[in-house]
């Protein structure tokens, strides 16, 4: 760290409050400071170059230098800079944006609506999940169940409905209404003695059902989950396990919100998180990927059964009475379309298929390493959760002191990633080559050796 008094780190230490992180510690540590991009590679001012093995926060699909997105985005600024959706307004990118998203989805949905962030789109599904039970004349149903360890954003409900301490802790959250499932669709670290993935399935879905029982279905509206749960430590779900969630939430007429925050355009080997594990949902949340956050902007994909009740209470009551100045900004808009268009003509998607295989079997090849505990992804997203213990299954020391140790070595060994507890994730860029996965793997070997 550059130790002048007016050097960038001072001035961020002195100046800028940083999100998800140790306020008081990180006026000792100070920052990293990131100041170019280059394909999957990020640099710092001081010049040491990385492979970003986090995409940035889940979001970089298209790398950090994609020039065709820069064009888009100055194009849309010189012809109409912003505009807006209020009332009967709309501007073409969105029409656009709004008309490919429809037709991407993989089940029949009707209307796309758009927000600015992964968290106000998930507030805007609890928002349009109770307005529609208001407009069948089922006031009581109301509550939306969420799950241990899942992560759906910060705003006061997305907060809620994310199952993880942090974001509850001294925020006085959750709010009423959310309710949580007491487990995570973990096999390795949940499943009982001798349960198979499928039994540990099973148990799953027979205790949502009894948390239904329990609440009185008639009071339940919806469940949500992400396809492969991210920042809850990439949990990719056991055998069987959507399906038989899924005919629970039939069985009791609930509705399911797929957040594709991470999963969405083509993370799992797929377009969607949805198409890899069959899920049939009835809102969709997209964003990151979407614009492979070179712009920030969201969208909700709802079915006919979430828009037909909404657009009568609408029309019962005057208004929908819910948007964002910046939701589906016209330059963030042009940014998401051409983003896609890129995705769909480089197979970014088949590329994540392909060069994802070959990062599952290399980080595979680590699970008799000693402080490997569970080796787990799909596609181009992989967790790998280190161990003091193998047999036990216990964390080093203080939970995630070896996580935070190994990704310190990462970094130094050129590869930025993130550590969630013990769990060290990766989910680069959907442009990765094989030779840029094997230098990221090979670090990762140092990393962990150095740990030892
Ligand atoms: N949903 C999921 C699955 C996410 O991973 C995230 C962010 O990481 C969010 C929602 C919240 O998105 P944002 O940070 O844009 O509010």
């Amino acid at each position: 760290m550059d130790a002048r008094p007016n050097s960038p780190e001072a001035r961020d230490i002195r100046y800028h409050m940083h999100g998800y992180t140790n306020a008081r510690k990180h006026q000792e540590t100070g920052p990293l400071v990131i100041e170019k991009g280059d394909g999957v590679y990020v640099e710092d001012i001081a010049g040491n170059r990385y492979i970003e093995a986090m995409a940035g926060l889940w979001s970089v699909a298209v790398g950090f230098s994609e020039k065709r997105l820069v064009e888009a985005a100055t194009r849309q600024m010189s012809k109409l800079p912003f505009y807006h959706d209020f009332g009967s307004k709309a501007h073409s990118p969105l029409i656009d944006l709004a008309e490919k998203l429809v037709q991407m989805a993989p089940v029949p949905m009707s209307k796309a609506y758009f927000t600015n962030s992964g968290s106000e789109a998930n507030d805007t599904a609890i928002k349009m999940i109770w307005y529609r039970s208001n407009a069948l004349g089922q006031p009581a149903r109301k509550k939306i169940i969420s799950r241990k360890r899942g992560y759906h954003g910060v705003t006061i409900a997305s907060a809620s409905l994310t199952g993880l301490p942090n974001n509850h802790l001294s925020f006085d959250l959750p709010i009423a209404n959310i309710l949580h499932t007491s487990s995570t669709p973990h096999h390795w670290r949940e499943a009982q003695p001798g349960e198979s993935e499928e039994q540990f399935s099973a148990r799953l879905a027979d205790e949502l059902e009894k948390l239904i029982l329990a609440e009185g279905p008639e009071t339940i509206a919806a469940f949500i989950g992400e396809p492969i749960m991210g920042a809850g430590g990439v949990i990719v779900p056991p055998a069987g396990y959507w399906e038989k969630i899924q005919a629970v939430l039939s069985k009791y007429g609930m509705l399911l919100v797929a957040d594709e925050v991470i999963c969405g355009f083509g993370r799992t080997g797929e377009m969607f998180g949805s198409q890899t594990f069959g899920i049939k949902p009835d809102i969709m949340v997209l964003s990151k990927q979407i614009s492979s956050s070179y712009l920030p902007i969201s969208a909700l994909l709802i079915n006919d059964k979430v828009f037909e009740p909404i657009a009568d209470e609408s029309d019962r009551i005057g208004t929908f009475g819910h948007g964002f100045t910046g939701g589906g900004h016209p330059v963030a808009a042009a940014v998401a379309l051409e983003n896609i268009k890129v995705i769909e003509e480089r197979d970014l998607v088949g590329n994540a298929r392909k060069v994802g295989a070959h990062l599952q079997a290399r980080l595979r090849k680590l699970a008799s390493h000693p402080l490997v505990g569970e080796v787990r992804g799909v596609g181009l997203i992989a967790a790998v959760e280190l161990v003091a213990d193998k047999a036990t299954k216990v964390p080093w020391g203080k939970p995630a002191a070896l996580g935070a140790l190994v990704n310190g070595f990462l970094q130094q060994n050129g590869v930025i990633s993130r550590n969630m507890g013990d769990a060290i994730a990766f989910c680069p860029p959907l442009i990765i080559t094989e030779a840029q996965i094997d230098a990221l793997v090979d670090a990762f070997e140092r990393s962990l050796d150095a740990a030892l």
